[in-house]
């Protein structure tokens, strides 16, 4: 008896690793595939990652499906009969979800050979490091390279059978902020002798607020929040080091670089004004999602042709998305796919409607065979 696709989801849900660890969600997954006919499959690993090329009857093309694998390190209140049995691990972006959807196609497709060549890619580490590039550069990746690619993301706020889309830009530029300060620690009651990095931080994160006020075009956007500041040992010792972390959005790959420099700039200048030392890094960085107007405008119009769909052209999002790497380089498209629950990404108590799961394979195999 195979397994329904909520079965196979409710597997993955119960084994959410972090990036890079996806061993579990690997083997399973091999596991999977590997019960499916193989006349014209054939499977390889990279990293804790799968790619499967299906191969297709005519096979002029290359089209690729690509689902992310990891878990968050969140511990699920959700109270479900499939809760994570990883103790501060939790799905709790759909990534379950996602790599379930990519099995039923692949499922259909291992039975009914398709057209054109199929590509299933099943990436480590979405939420960080960061797999999509690594894998783009990988050899493994590379010797199968697609000719279009499309993945989705799932969006709680939606009902099922909703699919929301745009051309051009989709998700922004982000990336992570970490700042450190060091300066010279000592007892509170001789500053002259010290050189605090708690004022040092204060300032920092009070010039930071400028960036986007003041350097950034008001009809562009971005955003730069801080949200950690973290300093000092006691209430009466002068702080030796301050750490600042935050993120930064733009919705363009110029502003993003325009809003490191100022960045640079202002840290230079609290480095000379305080006499301390300070160091950026950038942590994980991840491109735009941006959509290939023709091929998004094609499963738009499919989409909206299609009974029980509800489809909505939405607006760009300031969330971020390793698949922009994937889009940099090949073209396609990514959509948000309803599921229809109370809580947001990332929320502890996220529990969306598995009904998407039949409906989301339906739909993209009827598109598929459009291609
Ligand atoms: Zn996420
Ligand atoms: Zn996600």
């Amino acid at each position: 008896m195979e397994p329904s696709l909520i079965d196979v989801r409710r597997a993955l849900h119960r084994i959410p690793e972090l990036g890079f660890e996806e061993y579990k969600t690997q083997t399973y997954l091999l596991e999977l595939i590997q019960s499916l006919p193989q006349d014209f499959l054939e499977v390889k690993t990279w990293k804790t990652g799968i790619l499967v090329r299906v191969r297709g009857r005519k096979g002029e093309k290359t089209v690729a499906y690509r689902a992310d694998m990891d878990g968050l390190p969140i511990t699920e209140e959700t109270g479900l009969p499939f809760v994570s049995q990883h103790e501060g691990r939790m799905h709790a972006c759909g990534h379950d979800l996602h790599m379930t959807i990519a099995f039923g196609l692949l499922r259909h497709f291992a039975y009914l050979q398709p057209e054109t060549h199929l590509l299933f890619i099943f990436q480590p580490a979405e939420e960080g490091p960061g797999g999509a590039k690594p894998m783009l550069d990988s050899e493994e990746f590379r010797m199968w390279w697609p000719d279009e690619i499309i993945a989705l993301h799932i969006a709680p706020e939606y009902p099922v059978g909703t699919i929301a889309t745009r051309k051009g830009l989709l998700f922004a530029n982000t990336s992570e902020l970490f700042i450190d300060l060091k300066g010279q620690g000592g007892h509170a009651a001789y500053p002259h002798l010290a050189n605090d990095m708690v004022v040092a931080a204060s300032h920092l994160v009070t010039q930071l607020q400028s960036v986007v006020s003041r350097n950034v075009d008001p009809l562009d956007s971005a955003v730069v929040t801080i949200g950690v500041i973290k300093g000092g040992t006691k209430q009466n010792i002068i702080a030796e080091t301050a750490r600042i972390e935050g993120t930064i959005r733009t919705l363009s790959i110029e502003s993003m670089k325009k809003v490191k420099k100022r960045i640079e700039a202002l840290v230079s200048g609290i480095e000379i004004g305080f006499s301390c030392q300070a160091s950026i890094d950038y942590g994980s960085n991840y491109c735009q999602v941006w959509n290939d107007e023709e091929r998004v405008a094609r499963f738009m119009e499919y989409s909206q042709g299609r009974e029980g769909v509800t489809f909505i052209e939405c607006s760009e999002a300031m969330t971020g998305e390793d698949f922009g790497y994937f889009l940099e380089e090949i073209p396609g498209f990514m959509f948000w796919l309803g599921v229809d629950t109370n809580y947001g990404l990332h929320d502890a108590r996220l529990n969306p409607n598995e009904d998407v799961l039949s409906f989301a394979v339906q739909h993209l195999i009827g598109y598929i065979e459009t291609l």
